[in-house]
């Protein structure tokens, strides 16, 4: 979209122990020198402080996968939106498909992780997408349609969250949307979002692509109209393959 820094982000999901994690988060650093587009990867919760640390002062940000509703409380296990940012993150990944079909996530839920991203200084990166029975049954975008309206909080354009379309289907499989199809999807997300009082901010909020993005489709996907960036898991996790789709935006 005209005047939109694209956003390539990494998902790194659970992959990473400390060395390997640090060596590929150092070698997107190196290579981001010249990149147009803004990039963001999401290591696994226990290297977000590490990766950040040796991220510091390059263009690289950091983000989590996931964040608690709450500040802080009797929730072991979870880890609360505060505490990423304080951990030096700048972004986190919520309502990944992953999490809504593994841990239950409702899309009340992760409005309310929404929230509390927004309150903690993070910028929130909302995932939606309809599975492959609901694309087939041609409903994908009323799917998509409702899950953004039980996901993203009021103030959310305003306050530049991100909006990440992933078709369940396309994650890890090797499959995407014909271009046809993500361009209508991202139209219809960019309608939503600028209808009513989101108006203005809705216009500018990022809608990333995700699902099996790759550097041999990268280009073709992230030229289509309001497609603002990619979410890319399985690519993220080669350096040379994520910073050659950054090299696409
Ligand atoms: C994801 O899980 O966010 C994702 C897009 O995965 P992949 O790129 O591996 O399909």
């Amino acid at each position: 979209t005209p005047g939109i820094r694209p956003l390539i982000a990494g998902n790194w999901k659970m992959h990473g122990l400390r060395a390997e994690g640090l060596a590929l988060a150092r070698a997107v650093a190196a290579g981001a020198g010249g990149v147009a587009a803004e990039l963001l990867v999401c290591p696994p919760a226990t290297l977000i402080a590490a990766v950040a640390e040796a991220l510091a002062g390059t263009p690289v940000a950091v983000g989590g996968q996931d964040c608690h509703e709450r500040e802080k409380g009797p929730h072991t296990g979870d880890v609360s939106a505060p505490m990423l940012a304080d951990a030096g993150a700048r972004y986190v990944i919520l309502g990944h498909s992953e999490r809504r079909a593994e841990h239950g996530e409702t899309d009340a839920q992760v409005r309310a992780k929404a929230m509390a991203a927004l309150a903690a200084g993070l910028t929130p990166i909302v995932c939606v997408g309809e599975s492959e029975a609901q694309r087939l049954a041609g409903e994908a975008e009323p799917v998509v349609a409702r899950q953004l309206a039980g996901s993203l909080p009021e103030d959310f354009a305003v306050q530049g969250g991100v909006v990440a379309y992933e078709p369940v289907w396309a994650i890890g499989t090797g499959r995407t949307p014909t271009e046809t199809d993500i361009a209508a999807m991202h139209g219809a997300i960019r309608a939503q979002l600028t209808r009513g009082t989101g108006g203005p901010a809705g216009a500018r909020v990022r809608i990333l692509y995700g699902g099996s993005v790759k550097p041999g489709n990268a280009a073709a996907i992230l030229s289509q109209p309001d497609v603002d960036g990619a979410l890319v898991g399985g690519a993220s996790l080669v350096a040379a393959d994520f910073l050659a789709i950054a090299a696409a935006a």
